[in-house]
């Protein structure tokens, strides 16, 4: 038996409530690991558990904004206090900085005529809080005998396809926030993953394509499911797994 199955996994997903990140905490569930429902609406977090439940699930909703530091720190310490350690860290939570229209066809993340404030928020939620979220649950993972972090980040982070003049987003708008945001999480994931692998921390990025959610008004083509399945994957990699990597359904992405 591996040593990832002879205890009780515990999983935190971050922006848990709802989208991409309710599917990745309901999959978790379904694999027999205690998933903790990150929301910063206490009540839509404890909706999303209860669906959990409801379908047999183990999940507990905790208060987490990830930009906000005194819940992020209740965050730790209530799943310490409950779970004494943490085995998979889901950095999920994120926004566009454009309300529900798909980052990449947002007029208002042009380069040029940007507003900084949007930038600075995108990059709070996106970068600064995984920073935030990681760092304080990194004391309770390193408890774990195989701890994984997943970092939600986007196809459009990646420098190699958003510079192709004739790759598939040429013919979507430029963006100063979202994509650039998630390249810094690009970055952040390899620092992170160098620092941590000596100690068998693996940590990875995951593009989970154009996918059905309130963040696109719905316009996405991959159900939350569909999204869902790399990052479980990715959360649930044996001791020779990658890290350090950038990875889609389809295999590596370009970073
Ligand atoms: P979504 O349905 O809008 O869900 C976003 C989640 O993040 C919500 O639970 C939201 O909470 C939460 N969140 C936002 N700001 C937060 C904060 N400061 N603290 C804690 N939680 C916060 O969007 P989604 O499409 O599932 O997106 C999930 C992740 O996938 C994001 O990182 C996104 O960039 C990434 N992604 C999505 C797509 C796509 O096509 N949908 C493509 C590439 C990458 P509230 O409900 O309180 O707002």
């Amino acid at each position: 038996m591996s040593e990832q199955s002879t205890h009780q996994r515990v999983a935190l997903v971050t922006g848990a409530n709802k989208g991409i990140g309710r599917g990745v905490a309901g999959q978790l569930a379904a694999l027999g690991m205690t998933v903790v429902v990150g929301a910063r609406d206490p009540l839509r977090g404890e909706e999303a558990a209860a669906a959990v439940r409801t379908v047999g699930g183990d999940a507990h909703a905790v208060t987490l904004d990830v930009t906000d530091q005194a819940t992020v720190q209740e965050a730790a310490k209530q799943v310490e206090e409950r779970f004494g350690r943490l085995d998979v860290l889901i950095n999920n939570a994120g926004i566009t900085g454009s309300g529900q229209v798909s980052p990449e066809d947002a007029h208002d993340q042009v380069p040029s005529s940007v507003d900084l404030d949007m930038v600075r928020a995108v990059f709070e939620t996106n970068v600064f809080g995984v920073i935030a979220v990681t760092n304080a649950m990194l004391p309770l993972l390193r408890r774990s005998p195989a701890p994984r972090i997943v970092n939600v980040s986007s196809h459009a982070a990646s420098l190699t396809l958003t510079s192709d003049p004739d790759g598939p987003f040429t013919a979507l708008l430029p963006s100063a926030a979202y994509a650039p945001s998630k390249t810094a999480l690009s970055a952040l994931t390899v620092q992170y993953a160098n620092e941590l692998r000596k100690h068998g921390i693996l940590v990875n990025a995951v593009a989970p394509g154009f996918v059905d959610t309130d963040s696109n008004n719905h316009t996405g083509l991959l159900t939350v499911a569909q999204a869902a399945e790399v990052v479980v994957r990715l959360a649930t990699l044996g001791a020779d797994g990658a890290t350090a990597g950038f990875f889609s359904e389809e295999g590596p992405v370009p970073w």
